[in-house]
């Protein structure tokens, strides 16, 4: 069996070899959860909310040891970390009320009765990247499951240790053998399989738009529903109404969280002219004292990028860029990259495509309309927040910039109470919140003649 070996980013070091499963472990996966699916869409909706809630408790049981595996395959400060297990065990048992509230219809006819059934696909296939692990499996594992399905998750190759260690608390939970299935392995092998397997009725993928794509073409191939959670480049719109002070103390976290490597990153301030020179003043000593090191350190604010390739990719951006002031990083072993403030044109690569690293571009803005077109001149349409004491504007704004989720005066972008996902290159569909478990039924309608 093949084999791919997981780093530690803060360090370089090798923590372990994980298999790469073949094509045909895939297919032996998702054979176990094909047989599978079929008994967990027969309990009674409410067994099947109790084996939720109860994987729920295991998780949260074991969040300690899942926030310690994050820190150590993706390099998240360890608050980070914690604040993801227990995400994780909220998500469950969010999605474990699902169950008894998957409602069909009745629909008023002549000559009989009409009923709508929500049927789950049979086995999702749930696609997820490197940057969040085990929070974005969450987001479709648990919605999938509370519906009926059966999944099977493939982890990315550099971060697969928290998705096993969810399979295995599974089935310490007491979900049946096979319905639950973690498959690591390579994109392009276990992932296509995921797209291209008859038995895999659905697909959720999280990742880069060029993979997404691609996953989006196959799926449509084999005529099966795809979730597409793709990159972002959203942005921070202030105005100079905002509370300047206020708005800058959160710029750092709204782009240098998770060292940049977040599809939500605001990475593209965009200022109202007549405050530029000031809020970067005041946003100045905030990235100074952004604190960047060992992510095992509860202050820790900032750990490093997932791997060599993605600081050499971050290096190549900031390369010739005009950088206006940086934070600090460690020096040394590890893949380590300090928070850097880059002055953009508005036709700057820097301006325009995900980074994906610690990096933000600031840009000017003249008035309201400039800014709304400004943030929608990307191919992305993920995210973004509005700095501003006029609340009309506020409204105004929002709903003219083109993002799945924005908000205004917060920075915040993801409650797993209210939907979730991207417009434009960001995506297709929603995750979280009230309807994400009704996404992974198929409605069947029957006519009953009287
Ligand atoms: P990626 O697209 O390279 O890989 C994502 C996953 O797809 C991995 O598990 C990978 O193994 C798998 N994969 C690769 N090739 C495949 C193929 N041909 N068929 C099927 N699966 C394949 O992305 P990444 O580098 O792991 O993650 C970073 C990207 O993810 C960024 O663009 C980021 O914005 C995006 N992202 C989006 C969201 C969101 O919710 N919108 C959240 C997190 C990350």
């Amino acid at each position: 069996m093949s084999v791919h070996t997981v780093l530690n980013p803060a360090t370089g070091a090798a923590i372990r070899d994980v298999p790469a499963a073949s094509i045909a472990e895939t297919d032996a996966a998702v054979a176990r959860a094909v047989a599978a699916q079929r008994g967990w869409a027969a309990l009674a909706p409410v067994d099947r909310a109790d084996a939720l809630r109860r994987f729920a408790a295991v998780v949260e049981a074991h969040a300690e040891e899942l926030a310690q595996l994050e820190v150590l395959e993706a390099g998240h400060p360890v608050g980070s970390a914690r604040w993801e297990a227990a995400h994780v065990a909220q998500v469950l048992q969010y999605y474990a009320g699902a169950p008894e509230r998957l409602i069909g219809k009745q629909i008023p006819v002549a000559g009989g009765l009409d009923v709508t059934y929500l049927e789950p696909y049979g086995v999702v296939g749930i696609i997820v990247p490197w940057n969040f692990p085990m929070t974005i499996a969450a987001w479709g594992f648990a919605p999938a499951l509370a519906a009926g399905n059966a999944v099977v998750l493939k982890p990315a190759e550099l971060t697969p240790l928290t998705a096993m260690r969810l399979g295995d608390l599974a089935l310490e939970a007491g979900l049946p053998e096979g319905l639950f299935e973690v498959v690591t392995g390579a994109g392009p092998v276990v992932g296509e399989r995921f797209v291209s397997h008859p038995d895999v009725r659905k697909v959720v993928f999280t990742g880069s738009t060029r993979v997404g794509t691609e996953v989006a073409a196959g799926c449509a191939r084999e005529l099966k529903p795809v979730t597409l959670e793709l990159g972002g480049k959203s942005a921070n719109i202030v105005f100079a109404d905002a509370d300047l002070e206020r708005a800058a103390a959160g710029v750092p976290g709204s782009v240098f969280d998770n060292a940049g490597q977040d599809c939500c990153a605001r990475s593209r301030l965009l200022v109202e002219r007549s405050v530029y020179d000031r809020f970067l003043e005041l946003l100045e000593p905030a990235v100074a004292a952004w604190r960047v090191g060992d992510p095992n350190d509860e202050a820790t604010e900032m750990g490093p990028l997932i791997s060599a390739a993605q600081r050499e990719r971050v290096s190549a951006y900031v390369d010739g860029a005009d950088v206006a002031f940086r934070g600090s990083a460690p020096t040394g072993d590890g893949f380590w990259f300090p928070p850097t403030v880059v002055l953009a044109g508005r036709e700057d690569r820097i301006a325009k495509e995900e980074v994906f690293g610690p990096v933000v571009a600031v840009l000017p803005f003249d008035d309201e309309a400039d800014a709304i077109a400004l943030a929608n001149d990307t191919v992305y349409g993920l995210a973004g927040s509005i700095w501003t004491e006029n609340l009309a504007r506020g409204i105004r704004v929002s709903r003219g910039v083109r993002s799945g989720v924005l908000s205004v005066n917060s920075h915040s972008s993801v409650r797993y109470t209210t939907p979730f996902g991207g417009m434009k290159g960001s995506g297709l569909g929603r995750e979280l919140g009230p309807d994400a478990a009704e996404h992974f039924t198929e409605t069947k309608n029957v006519f009953y003649a009287t």
